[in-house]
């Protein structure tokens, strides 16, 4: 294991080391409800690989890509949000404020919202 997946906060969820409310899990991603939910539903879609950003996915990531936004609708499902409708966001550097540097899709949803999304 590398210094960077023993540290990063997501790769303990995904070992079990912090304690997540998980929703989903297969070979490829982990979805787990965010802890400060922005939305009436809220939560995460994240990849098992460490991978920092969307700035550092690899051709070779294809099919974890693919996984992310399959996991979308089966995770609005479970969350019993696939019919009203949800939003999809992987914020990517400081513009769009990413804090955890290990890719994670928001699946938000469970209320209408508004579009677009910005925010001083
Ligand atoms: P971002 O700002 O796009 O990088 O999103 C990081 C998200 O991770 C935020 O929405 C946080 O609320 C969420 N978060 C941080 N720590 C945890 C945790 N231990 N469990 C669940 N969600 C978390
Ligand atoms: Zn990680």
């Amino acid at each position: 294991m590398t210094h960077q997946e023993q540290d990063c906060l997501f790769c303990r969820i995904v070992r079990g080391e912090i304690p997540a409310t998980i929703v989903y899990r297969n070979d490829y991603v982990v979805a787990f409800k965010d802890i400060a939910p922005v939305a009436a539903q809220h939560a995460l879609i994240i990849p098992v690989k460490h991978i920092t950003s969307l700035n550092a996915l690899a051709p070779e990531d294809e099919a974890i890509a693919g996984q992310i936004l399959l996991a979308a609708g089966a995770v609005a499902e479970i969350l019993g949000i696939k019919d009203s409708g949800y939003r999809l966001v992987l914020n990517t550097g400081a513009d769009a404020m990413q804090t955890v540097f290990h890719i994670h899709a928001h699946l938000i949803g469970g209320q209408y919202m508004g579009w677009p999304p910005f925010q001083e």
